[in-house]
């Protein structure tokens, strides 16, 4: 069945209650019961991006994966950035794309170090021969009852993974973009509806879309676009990293489609923002929430 096909979209994919499951950060993709779909056997590319040249953050495991998959069927060669903790989850994603004959190279570190972010900004040049596509979907998330625990450290490397290497990467991956090029950042619907348990999470989510509405601004007369996709609860590693058992067990319960997202249903918002058939939209985000309703 391909992304095409008419369906139900209630009853596409697993409901809640899930088994009970924890991990820790940053979790990975094939520990996860029930397997998330992240469109390895539905997604069917027809060359919208024939040529194109991207880097992908959190390529991985959940949204990343299910992006990269997506950009790569469509026909762009990618280098794909993860924790080097994830190699596993990174090497399956590599072995189906270069299996498909497309070019997805792996460079592993961590983006909440500027150093890493300008270097994998170069790898993606050197590797590619250029680079037209910036798609940032990597993000760190945690729980934490009372801001009297929740410590600075936390507060910090939310901070620098969530939105300091936005800065970072844009900044180095700027001279470098042609017009035509795109960039498109991971935000959330915790932007507009913050839960109480993830003050730093859904602020560094805020200020990613505040960070694509200015930057599509500034970028907007060299021809670069810039865009957001927003997603409500997905099932991907992010929850079990993040959350008790009891939750991740009834996650996504509350979204109006009574189930979470999966990765897969996301995919086609990066293509359609990165593909020049959105030319005219820059400063945007998609949500892709199942009905939960953002603002
Ligand atoms: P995921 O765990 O599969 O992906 C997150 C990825 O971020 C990891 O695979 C890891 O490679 C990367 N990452 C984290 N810290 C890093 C660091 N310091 N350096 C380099 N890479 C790092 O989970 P996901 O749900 O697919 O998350 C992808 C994005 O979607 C995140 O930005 C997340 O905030 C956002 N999001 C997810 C949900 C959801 O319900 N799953 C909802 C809204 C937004
Ligand atoms: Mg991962």
């Amino acid at each position: 069945m391909s992304q095409y096909e008419k369906q139900d979209p209630t009853t596409l994919y697993p409901v809640p209650p899930f088994p009970k499951q924890e991990q820790s950060l940053p979790g990975a993709a094939w520990k996860m019961d029930p397997k998330p779909d992240h469109g390895e056997e539905s997604y069917v590319g027809t060359g919208r991006l024939e040529g194109f040249r991207g880097i992908v953050t959190g390529a991985d495991s959940g949204i990343g994966r299910a992006a990269a998959i997506a950009l790569s069927r469509e026909g762009a060669d990618l280098v794909l950035s993860y924790l080097p903790d994830e190699q596993e989850d990174a090497e399956e994603v590599r072995d189906l794309l270069e299996g498909e004959g497309r070019k997805a190279v792996l460079f592993p570190g961590d983006i909440s170090d500027e150093q890493y972010c300008s270097d994998l900004v170069q790898k993606g040049v050197d590797e590619l021969g250029g680079l037209d596509t910036l798609v940032m979907v990597a993000g760190r998330m945690d729980s934490n009852d009372d801001i009297l625990t929740l410590d600075t450290s936390m507060f910090d490397s939310t901070f620098k993974t969530n939105i300091y290497s936005l800065f970072w990467l844009t900044k180095a991956a700027v001279p470098h973009l042609e017009p035509g090029s795109t960039i498109v950042t991971t935000g959330s619907i915790q932007a507009s509806t913050p839960s109480p348990d993830k003050i730093d999470y859904a602020v560094s989510k805020g200020a990613i879309k505040l960070f694509t509405e200015a930057v599509a601004q500034q970028l907007a007369p060299k021809g670069i676009r810039v865009n957001s996709v927003a997603p409500g609860p997905v099932w991907t590693p992010l929850q079990p990293g993040s959350d008790d058992a009891e939750t991740v067990s009834t996650f996504g319960q509350q979204a109006p489609y009574g189930r979470p997202g999966q990765p897969a249903e996301l995919a086609a918002a990066y293509v359609h923002l990165v593909s020049p058939e959105s030319s005219y939209q820059s400063g945007s985000t998609i949500t892709v929430a199942g009905g939960t309703p953002a603002f």
